[in-house]
């Protein structure tokens, strides 16, 4: 394989480092494959120019239109797999690893796209929550809304996952409209400037929205302003010298950091051998140690076991561990390749020699090379402590790489205390088939964790499993492992993203967020509202209908046809009784029938299906005798495409004293 000579892009332009460039070496051969550097870049030009023209660019659109833009450069990744693949062995990593990294990345941004388009308006403004009354007469109020940040989220990523550590970050940050500078680890950031080349050759990505550093960083932190996001993935000692930078704390930037985190997986104490549950922590902590080569932020670090099995434990582990085929990870049924560099190699040994003063290694050997040659191999090393509460090492060292320590616990209480002396960790796992035992559990630790999974004969099967960050769920940790959040669907969006609490009149707040706000105006249209398209219809427009009454036998005929004979609407004496009725009352389904019966335009037409119904409420009863009306607004509306889109319209339906009877949101399915 020839040198790589890897490129930054700063500003459009490919651009090469000047000065000194550094060697990268293959983890599996040890031979150079690439240079890289950083030198001349001009940081406060590169901040600058993501401002001035990619924010801009991307506040242009609409969310959807950016998640159009994610789903674009999901599929051009899928459509280059293979270029990524073949790089992605020189970082030690199998097939299943790359696959992780390479397809779990596009995975994550084909998951924002499809969540935009289904949960994020097809506007600029992001709703925060209802409005918020905040006058007598309804002419005062309060909305909360989200609008883009207009600085450049910062990536600082960890060398482990080059493609998907970088995907992760761009799926929300693109989605909320904020413009992104990546900096990858060094020693396998040639694999994400071959996925950057990729995206930027789709052509889809507006000028200024992606730039990419491949060295060190320099001044850039000096520029940083309020507008901008620091996302770190690393060390803790790394995220604490970029966390104190004195910018950081000036100008209040945001800073989001997933660091160290000693994860723990916990054996219940009703799942002993022979049981499914024993048998799926085995396989699981086996799993975690040797998938990445145990280069996961979420690999299971502290295997805690009941102290009466923690010899079953061992056996099995042990036997489990010794089975794994380690080497060139592009052989045939190798199933673990090599750490990510020479350097990781040492670190790791390291760590597990000061492991070892307080735990004893029981399965693997840390300083013979399993593989021949000058690979980052290591052998998956099982250690042992009978004393956890008497070792603060195996609580707080990393080892970064296939190490596990396995450790007793006496009961419950024993065994959530030590899960949380890990003093926050981005994930957990609990293995029983006792929910009293899982809610205990979660109760006592579930402040310490940011993820937990419970698996049992039921789940484990269709599980994604102990070390797996879904983009749907939050991703991060408190304490040790950063305190930051990521992904977690449209929550991850947010953090690129400020709050308002914006205040003012039902009407102007209405404009603003592009919706229909109880107290706005509701003009009346030209024609029946569901005579018009997406397209030609104006938020508010409102029709208000004619009034029916609702007699004792329409009552009496609903109930019968519905089987419905509720004692409020057909039974006088218990009727009248009651403390809320006070006598018998139309039923809130025949009201709702009615409602529409009231406000359906019949015909065929730009109305394709009623799809839902949301918020209901019934606030006053209906009696025999009194007399109906609905008023119908077009409270927001989202054309998904060509041939389709949503409708929400706004019910309110009125008795003859102008009293609120129901209030609902109607969803509708309309052509654009
Ligand atoms: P580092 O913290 O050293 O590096 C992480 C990122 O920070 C890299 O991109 C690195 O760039 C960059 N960086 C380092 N120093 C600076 C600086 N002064 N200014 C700007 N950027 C900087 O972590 P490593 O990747 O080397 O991993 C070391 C250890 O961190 C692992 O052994 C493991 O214990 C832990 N780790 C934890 C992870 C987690 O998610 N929990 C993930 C990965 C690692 P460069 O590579 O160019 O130095």
């Amino acid at each position: 394989m020839k040198t790589l000579k890897l490129l930054n892009y700063a500003a459009d332009q490919w651009v090469a480092g000047d000065g000194g460039l550094a060697p990268v070496h293959s983890a599996v051969t040890g031979e150079v494959i690439a240079e890289t550097g950083s030198g001349g870049l001009d940081f406060a030009a590169m901040l600058d120019h993501a401002r001035r023209v990619g924010g801009p660019a991307l506040r242009r659109m609409t969310f959807h239109e950016r998640a159009h833009v994610l789903k674009a450069l999901a599929n051009a990744v899928m459509a280059r797999k293979e270029e990524l693949y073949e790089l992605s062995y020189a970082t030690g990593a199998t097939r299943g690893d790359g696959w992780i990294d390479i397809e779990g990345g596009a995975g994550t941004l084909f998951s924002f796209s499809s969540k935009g388009r289904r949960e994020l308006p097809n506007g600029k403004v992001l709703i925060d929550g209802a409005m918020e009354p905040l006058s007598k007469g309804g002419t005062f109020a309060g909305q909360h809304v989200y609008t883009p940040l207009q600085g450049v989220a910062v990536y600082i990523n960890a060398f482990n996952f080059p493609v998907w550590g970088m995907l992760e970050k761009l799926g929300p940050t693109l989605l909320a409209g904020m413009p992104a500078i990546v900096k990858p680890a060094s020693a396998t950031g040639y694999l994400t400037e071959a996925c950057v080349r990729i995206m930027i050759e789709a052509g889809v990505l507006p000028p200024g929205t992606l730039q990419l550093i491949m060295g060190a960083t320099g001044d850039l932190m000096d520029h940083l302003t309020c507008q901008d996001v620091v996302s770190f993935t690393g060390s803790a000692a790394t995220a604490m010298k970029l966390q104190s930078h004195p910018v950081i704390a000036q100008e209040s930037v945001r800073f989001v950091s997933e660091r160290d985190s000693l994860n723990a997986s916990i054996l219940g104490p009703d799942a002993g051998p022979g049981t499914p549950e024993f048998d799926l922590f085995v396989k699981e902590v086996a799993r975690e140690m040797t998938v990445k080569a145990g280069q996961k932020c979420t690999a299971i670090r502290r295997a805690m076991a009941p102290a009466g099995h923690l010899d079953a434990v061992q056996a099995a582990l042990s036997e489990r561990l010794a089975k794994v085929r380690i080497g060139d990870p592009r052989e045939e049924g190798v199933q673990m390749g090599a750490l990510a560099s020479r350097g990781q190699l040492e670190d790791v040994r390291a760590k597990v020699a000061e492991l070892a003063q307080s735990a004893r290694i029981v399965s693997g050997d840390p300083d013979t090379s399993p593989v021949p040659g000058n690979g980052a191999f290591i052998a998956p090393i099982l250690l042992r402590s009978d004393d956890p509460w008497g070792s603060d090492a195996v609580h707080d060292v990393e080892a970064f790489g296939p190490v596990s320590t396995l450790m007793p616990y006496r009961d419950l209480g024993d065994a959530i205390a030590l899960a949380n002396r890990g003093m926050g960790s981005l994930a957990l796992s609990l293995f029983t088939f006792d929910s009293d035992t899982a809610r205990d559990f979660v109760l006592g630790a579930g402040a310490y964790h940011g993820r937990m999974v419970i698996l049992d004969r039921t789940s484990a099967k269709e599980s994604t499993g102990h070390g797996s960050p879904l983009p749907v769920l939050v991703h991060g940790g408190p304490g040790r492992a950063g305190g930051g959040e990521e992904m977690g669907g449209m929550r991850g969006v947010k953090h690129y993203m400020q709050r308002t609490a914006l205040q003012g009149s039902p009407e102007v707040l209405s404009k603003i967020i592009g919706q229909w706000l109880p107290g706005a105006d509701k003009p009346a249209g030209d024609v029946h509202p569901f005579r018009k398209r997406i397209s030609e219809l104006e938020i508010g427009t409102t029709l208000k209908t004619a009034s029916r009454t609702v007699t004792l036998a329409d009552i009496e005929h609903f109930a019968h046809f519905t089987g419905d004979t509720f004692y409020a609407h057909m039974d006088d004496e218990a009727a009248k009784a009651s403390p809320i009725f006070g006598g018998r009352v139309a039923h809130g389904y025949l009201i709702l029938s009615f409602a529409a019966g009231l406000f359906v335009d019949p015909d065929p037409g730009p109305v394709l299906a009623n799809t839902g119904l949301e918020t209901l409420r019934f606030m006053t009863p209906l009696y025999p005798g009194d007399s109906m009306r609905v008023e119908l607004t077009v409270k927001s509306k989202s054309i998904r495409d060509e041939e389709k889109g949503e409708v929400r319209w706004a019910v309110e339906v009125f008795n003859q004293k102008d009293e609120i009877v129901a209030t609902y949101e109607l969803i509708t399915m309309n052509q654009p």
